[in-house]
């Protein structure tokens, strides 16, 4: 049977719950993703928010199929919940990704691959590493907003200043990073961006900074002259001289104190998490985890990020492992005994009642019309009773409800 209706009711959820939409705590997220089947309704539901649409073919409709796929009701294409995310025929069970995803978004500082390979038990740390990258690689959202107000840009060797190269700039084994912060007046930090450069030269800093840095918006820099032309590209320039600050006696490693920082944090992340064994074909990567965790530092809830992230994996294409090793392998491993090869075993436990379900239940009643069998499972809601015939001799349930004329009972939304 097959099904259509207008989403413009539905579409994504507006206001996001915590406790409803997200866990709000490690507990709760165990409690809610116990079976590989929870996180599957989780993805659908994000993915789908209004009901399952055709991938191909962009029609709003069709029919759950036996094994859990969904059959279009115009071009007839089956696709499952998983097929086109980064998930895409992944034989690691969706409970150890979702755990992966949880640690990834909610630990201050991230996981490197060894640790989630021995946490979960995942057979080989190429698997491990290739989780993460995944992860990684859905970071950064397609037209994502831009930095504005006041912003501090830079360039800085990522992994330590190496003595004895002139300026800074000179080429050495470091990978040249650009650095964009927002400041408030007159400190604090905001938002960041952080993009690997081909050198400090104007074509290469001028690309960063009109993909970092909104136009408007006022840009400091050093002297140095690859920042020369920011002015004709609209934004307001503001050169702050390292010969004169140490003219006037003021240290001039602090004309840009944000970025500092910024790099600061980032180099002591790359050592503290991932003991400084990060390779440069994916340092931009590494990046992009640094940054996104960076910007919501401040969030109030970890769940929250953890819902962002899963979020943008469910929107990105598949990842093929083969793209993932750019130019160069993960680290050589030991090769290990059979038995503990393979894929990880699944976190499965018994099925959870899937809030997200029922709490948009909660807020969108009337309940909107979704596939043949959804909900799957009995609502207990309150309802008003009609009259009906009473028993004869009055239940317990009966004679409570009688009293404030509600009564629960349990109904099945077609
Ligand atoms: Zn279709």
């Amino acid at each position: 049977m097959g099904y259509s209706f207008n989403r413009s009711r539905l579409g994504r959820v507006e206001q996001l719950h915590a406790g409803t939409h997200y866990p709000r705590s490690a507990g709760e997220f165990q409690a809610w993703f116990r079976a590989d089947e929870d996180c599957l309704d989780y993805l659908e539901w994000l993915r789908w928010p209004g009901g399952f649409t055709c991938p191909s073919c962009g029609h709003a409709g069709g029919w759950r199929l036996g094994d859990g796929r969904f059959e279009c009701a115009a071009c007839h294409r089956r696709t499952s919940v998983t097929a086109g995310t980064i998930f895409d025929r992944t034989r690691t069970p969706l409970t150890v990704w979702f755990t992966a995803c949880w640690l990834f978004a909610t630990q201050k500082d991230g996981i490197s691959a060894q640790s989630l390979q021995r946490s979960l038990e995942i057979g080989s740390c190429p698997t491990a590493w290739a989780m993460l990258h995944r992860l990684r690689s859905v970071l950064v959202r397609p037209g994502r907003d831009r930095l504005s107000g006041t912003v501090q840009v830079d360039e800085t060797f990522i992994g330590g200043d190496e003595p004895g190269l002139r300026g800074g700039r000179a080429p050495g084994k470091k990978v040249l990073t650009g650095i964009a912060v927002e400041t408030g007046e007159p400190k604090g930090i905001g938002r960041c961006r952080m993009a690997v450069l081909a050198d400090g030269s104007a074509e290469s800093l001028h690309p960063f900074v009109t993909g970092a840095v909104e136009p408007g918006a006022t840009v400091i820099t050093d002297a140095w002259m690859g920042y020369h032309g920011l002015a004709g590209l609209g934004y307001v320039h503001e050169r702050r001289s390292q010969r004169a600050a140490r003219a006037r006696g003021d240290d001039p490693g602090e004309l840009l104190p944000a970025v500092h920082r910024v790099a600061s944090l980032a180099r002591r992340w790359l050592l503290g998490t991932h003991q400084g064994s990060v390779d440069q074909a994916h340092l931009p990567a590494y990046l992009d985890e640094f940054v996104f965790r960076f910007n919501r530092r401040r969030s109030a809830s970890r769940g929250m990020v953890f819902y962002r992230l899963l979020e943008l994996a469910a929107g990105h294409d598949p990842v093929r492992f083969q793209d993932l090793l750019a130019s160069k392998k993960p680290h050589a491993q030991r090769p290990q005994p059979p038995q503990v090869r393979g894929h990880p075993p699944s976190l499965d436990r018994s099925r959870a009642n899937w809030p997200w379900r029922t709490g948009e239940l909660q807020l969108q009643l009337p309940i909107p019309l979704r596939l043949n069998e959804y909900p799957r499972w009995p609502i207990c809601a309150r309802v008003p009773l009609s009259p009906s015939p009473q028993p004869a001799s009055p239940t317990r349930r009966s004679r409570s409800a009688q009293a404030d004329g509600f009564g629960s009972r349990c109904l099945t939304v077609p």
